[in-house]
């Protein structure tokens, strides 16, 4: 390992968050936690950050600074508690860390994701939405500033560790040399064999039992739906300098597989591993060497067998929406992703059916196309055009 490194996980109390700080709790002469952001459960947050004595925590809003006060343990010295939307960015940027867990879910995390890639850091990136809502701003970002960027999405995660030595670090501007394809797997998730007519009657916690991985809800909704590889989809075109016609996607219900790159002359390597997200994560934060996860040994003579098959874009209509949502540019990429964000939480909440999550991103896209085309070269453009998506999302009448 070549330095010690001082980490800020953005979403500590999220699927991410815990799995990061199971990480580094394994290699304390290395790694040591700066920082650590919540959003709501303030509770735990005080539990992580008096386990593993972060110095800042940040939370959103004075009712949440008082919740962490009143149930931290009398006695302790304090972390430096901070609060609101830019007190996440200026952590992100702090000279405290120098590698940030950017593991917030949602265009949310967009704002302190890019201030981290801004301020050169150690990116490591979970946080998927704030790809597809800013590819090429993110991207430009790390270039301009000298970020390291790690994709810790497990695919991309694959991905990289397949690509050729010598091209992996930071933003590439075109695909690597040699490359002829990405294939990105998907598990394909709960739904992969209910009949269509019963889609319409599912719940959320059914939308959530995900078969292979144990995930955040939205992401798990998402997974559902396969827009969750629509947004891999677009994450890939920016990570890679990919093409969208050199992505491809393959069902693969085991999730042992968990991305492959293609090559020029017929080889094609993949990556194989329990599906754990600390193997991603222990990846990003050792690179270049390996640190161990707490992940076990891959039994690939229990698993017996490892299948693939191509998605029907029918059933999983929104991983065709995302597509075409690349292919149209990034003004469609957003209003994609906040509709998407608008119509999850509102089934998950109870007032939404499953099968209008497809239609609200296909009303969200043809609004957007409808719309004067406006330039999206900063942060405020971008999060404009987000905020209105969510505005017209939200006045469809979700109920
Ligand atoms: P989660 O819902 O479990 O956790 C989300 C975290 O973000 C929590 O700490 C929460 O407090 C915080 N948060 C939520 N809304 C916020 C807001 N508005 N402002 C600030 N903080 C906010 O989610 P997760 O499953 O850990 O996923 C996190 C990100 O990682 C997502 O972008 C997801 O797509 C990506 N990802 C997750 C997995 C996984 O296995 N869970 C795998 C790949 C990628
Ligand atoms: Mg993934």
């Amino acid at each position: 390992m070549s330095r010690f490194q001082r980490v800020a996980i953005l979403g500590a109390t999220g699927s991410i968050g815990e799995s990061t700080l199971d990480v580094i709790a394994r290699h304390p002469d290395q790694l040591a936690v700066y920082a650590l952001s919540a959003h709501s459960r303030i509770e735990r947050l005080a539990e992580q950050a008096a386990a593993c004595r972060a110095a800042v925590v940040v939370v959103p809003d004075e009712a949440a600074r008082a919740r962490f006060q009143a149930v931290w343990p009398a006695g302790r010295t304090a972390p430096e508690i901070r609060v609101g939307a830019q007190a996440l960015a200026d952590t992100a940027a702090d000279a405290g860390c120098d590698t940030v867990m950017a593991a917030i879910v949602g265009a949310a995390g967009l704002p302190a994701a890019l201030a981290a890639a801004q301020s050169g850091k150690r990116v490591l990136l979970a946080n998927k939405e704030a790809l597809v809502a800013a590819g090429g701003l993110f991207m430009q970002a790390v270039r301009d500033h000298g970020a390291e960027l790690l994709p810790i999405d497990s695919e991309h995660n694959a991905i990289f560790q397949c690509l050729p030595q010598g091209t992996r670090a930071g933003a590439p501007t075109e695909p690597a040399k040699g490359v002829r394809r990405l294939l990105l797997t998907a598990s394909g998730g709960p739904f992969r064999r209910l009949d269509p007519q019963d889609l319409h009657d599912v719940t959320p916690d059914q939308a959530c039992a995900h078969p292979n991985w144990s995930m955040g809800r939205k992401i798990s909704v998402d997974s559902a739906s396969m827009l969750n590889k629509g947004l891999e989809v677009i994450e890939a075109h920016w990570l890679f300098a990919m093409p969208a016609d050199r992505i491809e996607v393959l069902i693969h219900p085991q999730s042992v597989v968990h991305s492959m790159v293609e090559y020029d002359d017929g080889s094609v390597l993949a990556q194989l591993g329990q599906p754990d997200m600390r193997t991603p994560i222990a990846y990003g934060l050792g690179f270049p060497d390996r640190l161990a996860s707490g992940v076990g040994p891959l039994d690939l003579a229990r698993c017996g067998r490892l299948d693939f098959e191509t998605p029907d874009l029918e059933r999983f209509p929104c991983l065709g929406l995302a597509f075409a949502a690349l292919r149209s540019g990034q003004g469609a990429c957003i209003a994609l992703n906040a509709a998407n964000e608008v119509a999850v939480e509102a089934f998950l909440s109870g007032r939404l059916r499953y099968t209008w999550i497809p239609k609200v991103i296909t009303a969200a896209l043809e609004w957007q196309q409808r719309q004067s085309s406006v330039t999206l070269n900063s942060l405020a453009d971008v999060l404009a055009l987000d905020a209105e998506t969510r505005a017209f999302a939200g006045n469809l009448g979700l109920a």
